[in-house]
């Protein structure tokens, strides 16, 4: 049987990274927004360069039999597909899907002076530009490990490297590729989703389980048009005094605490355990690390358990939009007719979304105060993940791979976050193993401004997934 020279894989990953700088940059400086952000994606084309940039990297490289195409379902968002065979000896071993992403969350603004979304910046251990950690680097990270377990002398199953164009937009292309692809991914005993966080950049993190979400928008209309304020405030209810009570209903305004009974789970003792090992180790990592305003307490205090089980396995409301409130600058004293708010609610893994909806519909609309016009529309909802057991191979591997590149134990933890398609693999493979990871550690700030890649934390997950791959090549 083959072995994998660990201090090989060290040089090798070393090598790849040192040398990723550049096409990274290029590809952060392509606006390649997904298409939920631009609905003229496939006349722009930016997606398209961030294509050809990525295909012909991948292109490049010599892994023997590899093949890299790239796929276009009708008015879907293109797909690359880059397929390995296993090495001799480990053909009997079931495969292992890579995924990433290459479209991208739009610019936001905060931007540091000296920085910006799409001009690649070098400072440091960090890569800054939009899109470098989330999720540009997975694909050259995938085959980087595969060619390092080559070079290492390892083995590693059959590798199906996917790189989708639609995960900002919540994945809605994944599916159809996923089916037309179902023959060349097979049944895969391991998946691979690049695309997640870390709490700090010290461990490996394995992320363990996802939020879902319940979107809608609560709309509130009082009177048929805007009125003078003083002259009718008093005797016509003001919208936005409704809307305060109606989220009452759902969120207790003092702590946050949802009050919607079905956007609420157990958590697995098993969960509990590991996230209490990770809080014992870095307290709530990145989270903790949220630049808060100075004097603004978080809300779970300083316990960091609290902390990571607030934002993985509780439900969460924020208000992410209106419509109907002027800005500031241009607000007269006008009794408006109707408010409408963006309800985005965070739901834990296991929790059915179109329930929630349901419920917070019921919850919202019925006996509205002073028998106002009270609507909620659905926004739309995800389910969250949480991984199945790992398995003892998987545990091993994990654990022996943190140690030697991370120097430090692998740890888990939740995203507080919704990463679309998991849930769909999830359900699609109940057998499959997963091993969620990702670069996007304290402050990397991923869909804000300043986005960074940790270029050491890329490298050292690289190195990890080429352990892991070439523990999968081993009977198990
Ligand atoms: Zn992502």
């Amino acid at each position: 049987m083959s072995s994998l020279d660990l201090s090989i894989v060290d040089q090798q990953t070393t090598a790849l990274w040192d040398g990723l700088v550049p096409v990274l940059s290029e590809y952060i400086a392509i606006p390649a927004l997904s298409p939920g952000f631009d609905s003229d994606w496939a006349a722009n084309g930016h997606l398209d360069r961030a294509v050809d940039l990525i295909t012909s990297w991948c292109r490049a490289r010599s892994i023997p039999g590899k093949t890299v195409s790239v796929h276009r379902l009708e008015g879907a968002t293109p797909v690359i597909l880059c397929e390995i065979p296993a090495t001799a000896g480990a053909e009997d071993a079931p495969p292992v899907l890579l995924y990433g992403h290459l479209d991208k969350q739009p610019e936001m603004e905060g931007w540091r002076d000296d920085l910006g979304p799409w001009k690649p910046m070098l400072e440091g251990d960090r890569l800054y530009g939009r899109g470098g950690a989330d999720d540009g680097y997975s694909a050259f990270a995938a085959l980087g490990a595969i060619e390092a377990v080559q070079a290492a002398g390892g083995a590693h199953p059959r590798c199906v490297v996917l790189i989708e164009g639609s995960e900002e937009s919540g994945s809605p292309d994944l599916p159809a590729y996923i089916e037309a692809l179902a023959e060349v991914i097979g049944t895969p005993q391991l998946i691979v989703c690049l695309d997640s966080g870390a709490a700090d950049y010290e461990h490996l993190w394995l992320t363990t389980s996802l939020r879902g979400m319940a979107a809608g928008n609560l709309t509130v209309r009082v009177v048929e048009e805007g009125l003078h304020s003083g002259g009718y405030g008093g005797f016509v209810p003001d919208a936005f005094r409704i809307l305060r009570r109606l989220l009452e209903r759902i969120e207790d305004s003092v702590d946050g605490r949802v009050l919607v009974s079905e956007a609420w789970v157990e958590v697995p003792p098993e969960t509990q355990a590991a996230l209490a090992r990770a809080a014992d180790r870095v307290g709530a990592g990145r989270v903790g690390e949220a630049p808060l305003t100075p004097g603004v307490d978080p809300v779970t205090g300083d316990d960091p358990l609290e902390a990571l089980l607030a934002t993985t396995w509780r439900p969460q409301l924020t208000v992410v939009g209106q419509d109907g409130l002027p800005p500031t600058a241009r607000a007269g004293n006008v009794l408006r007719p109707e408010t409408t708010l963006k309800l985005s609610l965070r739901i834990p893994p296991k929790v059915d979304p179109d329930v929630v909806i349901a419920a917070l519909e019921l919850a919202l609309t019925t006996d509205p105060p002073h028998g106002a016009q009270v609507t909620f529309s659905s926004g739309g909802g995800a389910w969250g993940w949480a991984a199945p057991p790992t398995a003892p191979w998987l545990n091993d591997a994990l654990q022996a791979a943190s140690d030697r590149f991370f120097g430090a134990p692998a740890l888990e933890f939740g995203e507080g976050g919704t990463i679309p398609f998991m849930a769909m693999l999830g359900q699609r493979f109940p057998g499959t193993q997963f091993l969620v990871t990702g670069v996007l550690g304290p402050h990397s700030n991923a869909h804000g401004p300043n986005e960074f890649l940790h270029l050491p934390t890329g490298r050292k997950v690289t190195a990890a997934v080429a352990a892991v791959l070439h523990a999968a090549a081993q009977p198990h």
